[in-house]
């Protein structure tokens, strides 16, 4: 995916059009000037709710301006002249008019992506059901363009169906999907800025070493080297939006059954790498205010990382412990190997993300890790002993309305 790019036009197209999701470039110069237009009481105080008739104006002043060939085929559609330069609203049933309405007003008021569940209209007639992503442009070079992006729900959906003999398989997927869609765009976005900066510095250094250092150009080189850190660090904060696939829910959580799914899911996994499990959890604990799915992640990653630690290390005991404790107004977890333990200068980088001393590592499950956790006004501490094992902790806060009362 090309976000922040311009897909279907010279340079980006190859990806774009190698997506596994289905993917539309949207012209919408007066999609936009209609929602700068909106009436105050359209707008409403944030929580934006388009009439149809907006809705309506909306969907058939968004052009699809390219859609790429996954586009096609959860669309039915055998060939894209069918759907190209045709509005949104001929592939967009009327809900979906109303979620798109209000993502674009999101988007105009400075979201950076919009992730909702929602339905398409296949040729022929009838609906499917998808997880959408609508995010803009985030260079200058095509300001009004949007980028709507849908895959089908039927796999995931199945996905969770099958959990019963596929607990490994299904804990990797989880990782993988999220990762490897993540991975390909963020090396490809990045790499531009990146190179930008490294040409600039070195530009800057020939004009410093000169009998007559020339400032006025080296400042003009350090902005432009600022200006290009700032566009890379906006393409990975959006990728991060997307990643998470949808709005936060914090819901009052039994902590000890989310770590409970996390090893059901892991189960072969574990017994793959010959790793003996050992549940401490306590059963006087709080619930806690959490995002039950965004927590489960964070327990399957922590937890697949230390099995394989402790198997890619050759570690002779391979126990891995998972106990939870309650804090004053809190319930600690703690994953605990008894691996190789990390070592003093990895440790450094260890939550930086695409750092892996993994032949195969991706290197962002610790640095998603950590944003789930901060997002949940916490911090994942980590005690490591060389050929011990390392221990990773984390807290949430406990439900306050529940706090006294015990499951
Ligand atoms: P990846 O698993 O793709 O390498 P992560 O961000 O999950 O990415 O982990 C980054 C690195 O942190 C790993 O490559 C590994 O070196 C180190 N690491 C993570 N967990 C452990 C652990 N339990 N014991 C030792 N090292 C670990």
């Amino acid at each position: 995916m090309s976000i922040g790019a311009s897909p279907g036009r010279a340079g980006d197209g190859d990806l774009f059009h190698a997506m596994p999701m289905g993917l539309f470039r949207l012209a919408a110069k007066e999609a936009w000037e209609v929602v700068a237009n909106l009436a105050p009481a359209d707008k409403g105080s944030g929580a934006f709710e388009p009439s149809q008739d907006v809705s309506c104006t909306l969907g058939n002043v968004c052009l699809i301006a390219d859609a790429n060939p996954s586009a096609c085929a959860l669309l039915q559609v055998k060939d894209p002249a069918e759907i190209v330069m045709q509005p949104l609203a001929s592939v967009l049933p009327e809900d979906a008019l109303k979620q798109f309405a209000g993502g674009l007003y999101r988007l105009f008021r400075g979201q950076k992506a919009i992730a909702y569940d929602g339905t398409v209209t296949i040729a022929g007639g009838g609906k499917h059901e998808v997880a959408f992503n609508l995010w803009q442009d985030v260079r200058d070079l095509a300001p009004n363009d949007i980028y709507l992006s849908f895959s089908s729900l039927r796999e995931r959906i199945s996905l969770e169906q099958t959990k019963d003999g596929l607990q490994s398989d299904l804990a990797r997927s989880a990782r993988i999907s999220l990762l490897g869609e993540m991975t390909a765009s963020i090396a490809h976005e990045v790499n531009q800025p990146l190179g930008t900066i490294v040409a600039s510095a070195e530009a800057g250094l020939r004009w410093l070493s000169g009998d007559e250092p020339e400032i006025a150009e080296v400042k003009l080189l350090l902005e432009r080297i600022a200006k290009n850190g700032k566009r890379a660090a906006d393409v990975i904060a959006t990728m991060r939006e997307m990643a998470s696939n949808r709005k936060s829910e914090r819901v009052p959580t039994d902590i000890n059954s989310v770590i409970e799914e996390a090893v059901l899911l892991l189960r072969t996994d574990f017994a793959k790498r010959q790793v003996t499990l050992r549940l401490d959890l306590s059963p006087t604990l709080p619930l806690v205010k959490a995002d039950k799915t965004q927590i489960l992640q964070v327990i399957v990653n922590l937890a697949l990382n230390a099995a394989q630690a402790m198997s890619d290390g050759q570690a002779w005991n391979r126990t891995l412990c998972i106990r939870t404790r309650q804090g004053i107004a809190n319930v600690a977890v703690d994953v605990e190997d008894s691996g190789p333990g990390v070592d003093p200068l990895v440790r450094e980088k260890l939550f930086e993300s695409f750092f892996s001393t993994k032949e195969a590592g991706i290197g962002m499950g610790l640095a998603i890790c950590r944003s789930i956790i901060e997002a949940h006004g916490s911090r994942i501490e980590l005690q490591s002993t060389p050929h011990l094992g390392a221990r990773f902790s984390f807290a949430l806060p406990a439900e306050q309305a529940l706090a006294n009362g015990y499951r």
